[in-house]
């Protein structure tokens, strides 16, 4: 028995040695806000604000963490906002638990268990009958000025099931609860009681390749979808210890958002939301704070991450990045381009959806909205009627096959070496 519990202090005191080794050397250094600013991009006049959504407290049945300790967590990692969301109840809205909380914006929505899923409500104000068909859910979320998000779509204990809804803002691109739960059990146990948090949740990290492929073809059936990363933390406690804790799961991914203002209200968090202003990243390891990705004619920006704009021949995509990464391009769905670098300037020949990935380490870093080029009014035919979106088709396949320009972008500075990366 001594003999076991000896080799079981060696092993854990190695594997955490080992975690360690591992985040010092891939960590980033933390760059001062000043200095991430590149004069190699031009200004957009959004403000970056940095946040944590789908957060579980002991307002949700199955949460450990209190209220309390979501704030502490918040305020010492400087997050701009975040958003509880506990299964089936607005509680915290009732207590009065809405507002600042020092520095931290906090916000309350709520997670609703329907019979086809789980689905994120945000600004909604009245309790909501969960056994109601998802789209009458969907509507009524609308009808109390709200927004929704269909929730990790692939998590195999609450699958979405239900596809040909409409009227939903978005769906979780990311969300780690599913990224770490779908792991090995036994091993998710045992790394979880040895190995520092941070490295271990690190090791698990995967690009979310169903999610991303859904979210794809959701912007092809209904023109436009906002992707979201969301953290589900729900810190549990156990024998004194503390699993998936709200430090760890605040970090492993952020959402932000770009706000037209240096101050930050609710309202401006919701429209953001609505607008696609998003982008996400996990931050275990770099921070993403200052990431740009914008659509440009010459030096003047005509549009941002979640934007739609009229193609014209001068347009390009610009990107600057707070650390050098491997980036992809991507398409309708489809990786048009890659590169290695901070900047990326790349000329697009054509009306598309574009979206952007970025990897460290070959890890999942940053993944950014669409911007939208729809069709000059010139090409695009007859004008839809009242309220239709242009939607691109609903077939990826009648899609022009990429130019070659897009398949070797230039660059504004110099990081113009096209690699072949599998995201
Ligand atoms: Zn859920
Ligand atoms: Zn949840």
């Amino acid at each position: 028995m001594r003999r076991w519990l000896w080799l079981w202090t060696v092993g854990c005191g190695l594997m955490a040695a080992a975690g360690c080794a591992v985040i010092s050397h891939l960590r980033s250094p933390r760059l001062p806000p000043d200095a991430m600013r590149t004069p190699n991009i031009p200004d957009d006049g959004y403000h970056d604000f940095v946040g944590a959504i789908h957060i579980h407290t002991t307002y949700s049945h199955d949460a450990h963490g209190r209220f309390e300790d979501v704030v502490r967590v918040a305020n010492a990692q400087r997050l701009d906002y975040c958003i509880l969301t506990e299964h089936n109840n607005l509680r915290p809205l009732r207590d009065g638990k809405q507002g600042w909380h020092g520095m931290t914006l906090v916000l309350v929505g709520t997670e609703l268990s329907t019979r086809s899923g789980h689905y994120l409500a945000f600004n909604v104000h009245e309790e909501i009958d969960r056994y109601q068909p998802v789209q009458d859910i969907i509507n009524e979320v609308n009808r109390q000025g709200g927004l929704g998000f269909i929730a990790h779509p692939y998590f195999k204990n609450a699958r979405w099931k239900d596809w040909t809804v409409t009227g939903f803002t978005g769906i979780e691109a990311y969300n780690v609860a599913h990224d770490t739960l779908d792991e090995n059990r036994a091993r998710l146990v045992f790394w979880t009681l040895t190995a520092p948090a941070g490295p271990f949740y690190f090791s698990i990290l995967d690009r979310p390749y169903d999610p991303l492929a859904k979210w794809d073809e959701m912007i092809r059936q209904h023109g436009r979808v906002v992707g979201i990363g969301s953290t589900d933390a729900h810190e549990f406690h156990l024998w004194g210890l503390k699993f998936a804790p709200y430090e760890v799961m605040f970090q492993i991914v952020r959402t932000h958002l770009l706000i037209p203002s240096e101050t930050l209200t609710a309202d401006a968090v919701y429209d953001a939301f609505r607008r696609g202003h998003v982008y996400f990243a996990i931050e275990l390891v770099a921070e993403a704070k200052g990431f740009s990705f914008l659509a440009a004619v010459g030096t003047r920006v005509v549009g941002v991450m979640g934007d739609e704009i009229a193609f014209e021949p001068t347009l390009h995509l610009m990107t600057w990045l707070p650390a050098p990464a491997q980036l992809t391009l991507f398409q309708d769905g489809r990786s048009i381009a890659t590169t290695i670098g901070q900047n990326w300037d790349i000329p697009v020949t054509e009306p598309g959806v574009y979206r952007l990935e970025a990897f460290r380490h070959d890890k999942p870093w940053i993944f950014s909205n669409p911007i939208y080029v729809r069709p000059a009014p010139s090409q695009a035919g007859p004008a839809p009627s009242a309220g239709e979106r242009p939607a691109v088709p609903a077939d990826s396949s009648q899609q022009p096959a990429a130019s070659e320009n897009s398949q070797t972008p230039s660059s504004a500075d110099g990081n113009d070496a096209s690699v072949p990366t599998t995201p």
